[in-house]
């Protein structure tokens, strides 16, 4: 079953295209890993979803339902305000930089949207937030800040509050980017437990490892252009792309 296809995405920048026919589609229970050059647009494509941005041109379709659609005059048609938050809330991302509410306890930034957007009734938010806790191994942390936390804490906690709204699939941004190395390996793990369990992910990463060994397939984007998809170890163990090969050459 296909739960989000995205077709011929444009997207400008006074006048500069950074899109430039972006196509893909991702299954159900699919593991989607996107690589590239910084500045290839792999961001960009995230925010389009995550309707941070407006598209210039293209189609996106999330589990069946259209969320834009361009005419065959080229005029960009969003399906209505109520509509797309709604579809929004299918989309789950985290960030490289976790943005937690830093006035807000763990618990309370796991809660926060399912109590107050998705209507959920406390004391269940508050089970479901702790469940998602123990799943993260931060369970002592509930009542913890922020800023009292490690960055892999920290993007623990950002995962479990994406969980926490049930999204049909879930987008990474680089999400260990800004992590130590020694804390790369936390978040890493529980990033592979949920693809064990068959959870829809998108996820923008340097970590070629996890590429390789964790996604079902690999995208390769390059100047606002997909350059090439496909297996895992065909893609990044033995590229016959040039782009690639030189891509990859920064890794090794
Ligand atoms: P990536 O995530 O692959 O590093 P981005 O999607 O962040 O790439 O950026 C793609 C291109 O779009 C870059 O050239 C970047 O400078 C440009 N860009 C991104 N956001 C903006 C913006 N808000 N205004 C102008 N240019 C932008
Ligand atoms: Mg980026």
């Amino acid at each position: 079953m296909q739960m989000l296809k995205v077709h011929n995405l444009h997207k400008s920048y006074d006048g500069k295209e950074v899109l430039s026919g972006v196509s893909f589609e991702v299954k159900k229970g699919e593991v989607v890993a996107v690589i590239g050059p910084s500045g290839s647009g792999k961001s960009t494509v995230l925010r389009c979803l995550n309707l941070l941005e407006k598209i210039d041109r293209g189609t996106i379709v999330v589990g069946g339902e259209v969320m834009a659609d361009t005419t065959g005059e080229g005029k960009v048609l969003y399906a209505p305000e109520a509509h797309l938050r709604k579809i929004r809330l299918r989309l789950g991302m985290v960030f490289q930089n976790f943005n937690l509410f830093p006035h807000f306890s763990v618990l309370q930034n796991i809660t926060e949207a399912p109590v107050h957007v998705a209507g959920m009734d406390r004391s269940k938010a508050r089970d479901l937030a702790m469940e998602l806790l123990e799943k993260m191994g931060l369970s002592d942390k509930a009542d913890a800040y922020p800023y009292q936390l490690s960055g892999g804490q920290s993007q623990r906690v950002a995962i479990a509050r994406a969980l926490a709204m049930k999204p049909d699939i879930l987008f990474f941004d680089e999400p260990t980017s800004a992590l130590d190395p020694e804390l790369t390996g936390e978040v890493l793990k529980v990033m592979r437990v949920l693809a064990a369990e068959h959870m829809t992910m998108v996820v923008v990463t340097h970590e070629m490892n996890f590429a390789r060994d964790v996604a079902d397939r690999v995208i390769f984007m390059d100047k606002g252009q997909i350059v090439e998809q496909g297996n895992p170890r065909e893609l990044i163990d033995n590229p016959s792309n040039e782009r690639i090969r030189a891509f990859l050459r920064n890794f090794s």
